[in-house]
């Protein structure tokens, strides 16, 4: 009998049971991340956050350009792992054009709710050269709010010019949500 042996556990067995477990229970939590951008384009609405801005150009691509609830939604469907809204939502199909982005939100959150999921908090940040956010921040986090059903106070919006990286005719969002399991919750109100 060699000590490496023993030290390196046994070769022959598969390597899903040499290795420590740290998955085994339902996680309590899950975490997701989004990201998108879109380009400025003359003559169309601006929709940031399902609100109109007032800009003289607007959001190309897909559905109507809503740069942040893509965001918001790929977020939301990467925490349950679901498909991405490229996949689920192709911006080859025509059915899709000028669609209000609020559709692609609904559906990740149907999904984010059949895997027994609620939302606990989300945080974004937009970079864009212009329009400034700032004045319609208020706004956007009120109307995400009522979409996401979630107090504006677990709702980040932060906003950043594109310094130094070229992409001044360019929206762009990131997005973090965190989401609780929601048997969890009733539990703990006592239900
Ligand atoms: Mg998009």
């Amino acid at each position: 009998m060699s000590s490496a042996r023993l030290e390196g556990g046994d070769a022959r067995l598969p390597p899903s049971t040499l290795m420590p477990r740290t998955n085994d229970a339902q996680p309590t939590i899950r975490i997701g991340y989004g990201w998108d951008s879109h380009e400025f384009q003359a003559g169309i609405p601006l929709k940031i956050g399902g609100v109109t801005l007032p800009h003289g150009k607007g959001l190309g691509g897909h559905s109507d350009g809503d740069v942040l609830l893509h965001a918001i939604t790929d977020a939301l469907l990467g925490a349950v792992a679901a498909p991405d809204i490229g996949s689920l939502f192709p911006p080859s199909d025509s059915k899709w054009k000028g669609v209000n982005s609020a559709v692609f939100l609904e559906e990740a959150l149907k999904r984010v709710r059949a895997a027994g999921y609620s939302i606990a908090n989300l945080d974004s940040t937009l970079i864009l050269a212009a329009p400034k956010i700032g004045p319609h921040a208020a706004a956007i986090r009120s109307h995400l709010s009522e979409v996401l059903g979630l107090a504006p106070d677990r709702i980040g919006l932060k906003a950043k010019t594109p310094e130094g990286m070229g992409t001044d005719n360019a929206a762009i969002a990131h997005v973090v949500v965190l989401l609780q399991e929601r048997k969890r919750q009733s539990a703990r109100k006592g239900k």
